[in-house]
């Protein structure tokens, strides 16, 4: 596993190789973040890992501070794991040094869910990939459907733009369901506890959507219960389609998505 610090030894290490898959991470590695790699190492010949906490898709800057940062215990685990073949670890100025790009802007229509709730955050996240994606250049990019969102954005604006293929991976849990996540390390073991019942509770309304005539209302009073039972902030709970995330009246090719504050650490989950 070879470690790049820097665009030079990155383009000088990546120059033979023509099937890379690509995993983008903001590093606190686990087994999520190993299950997109497994993914990359069985269907690309070579497998290119980045850490980058990415400051400019951070609406807060308390949470950008906060964000767990643990380089060591980060390479232990990708080494230990025998898929990875490079880590790519950059400098702001090795992704930012590039000032021509065109400014970033979402349309109306996407302007939804996180991106209502974290003004700035997504067309953070364009800017990082569209740049990762010229600086790397890889075949396929792994992305986790946790942040079903962000892959959904991404995903449309680089197979637009590159010839580099999205390729979705299934959210990875712990054994209580609840979402991994490198925010969890902010979390003690009784507010897991409490994810685990949010998604316990997630499970029931998901199951008895279909049965309500009024989904929206429902979805409501849900929210309502969700708040007063476990004392939390919740950005939204909202039941949308999979295919172009408008709001949805049913079940089919759906999924209830939620951003909720738990100990003022913000989650989100997607059934
Ligand atoms: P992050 O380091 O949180 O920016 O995540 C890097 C990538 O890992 C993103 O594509 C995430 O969607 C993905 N990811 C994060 N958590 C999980 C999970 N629990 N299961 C699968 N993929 C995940």
């Amino acid at each position: 596993m070879k470690i790049l610090l820097n665009n030079t030894s990155l383009f000088e290490s990546l120059r033979p190789f023509n099937d890379l898959g690509f995993v983008p991470t903001m590093g606190g590695i686990h087994k999520g973040h190993l299950s997109l790699i497994n993914k990359s190492n069985k269907l690309c010949k070579k497998t290119i890992v980045s850490i980058f906490v990415n400051p400019k898709q951070f609406n807060n800057e308390k949470d950008l501070r906060s964000y767990p940062r643990n380089i060591k215990r980060d390479l232990k685990i990708l080494k230990k794991s025998k898929k990875v073949d490079f880590v790519y670890i950059p400098k702001f100025k090795d992704i930012y040094k590039d000032k021509k790009t065109s400014k970033i802007r979402l349309i109306k229509k996407d302007k939804i869910l996180c991106a209502k709730f974290r003004k700035g955050h997504f067309e953070g996240v364009l800017d990082v990939m569209n740049k990762l994606t010229k600086i790397i250049n890889p075949q396929k990019i792994f992305m986790g459907e946790k942040d079903f969102q962000q892959l959904y954005l991404v995903k449309k604006q680089l197979e637009t733009n590159y010839k580099t293929k999205i390729i979705p991976c299934k959210t990875i849990r712990d054994k209580n369901n609840v979402a991994l996540s490198s925010r969890n390390f902010l979390l003690n073991k009784s507010y897991l506890k409490v994810a685990a019942n949010i998604y316990k509770k997630l499970k029931n309304i998901k199951k008895n959507i279909n049965k309500k005539k009024n989904i929206s209302d429902f979805l409501k009073s849900q929210t309502k219960e969700l708040r007063n039972n476990y004392k939390i902030k919740i950005d939204y709970l909202e039941l949308r389609n999979i295919k172009n995330l408008k709001i949805s009246s049913t079940n089919k090719n759906s999924r209830l998505f939620i951003a909720y504050y738990l100990n003022n650490v913000r989650l989100i989950d997607n059934l």
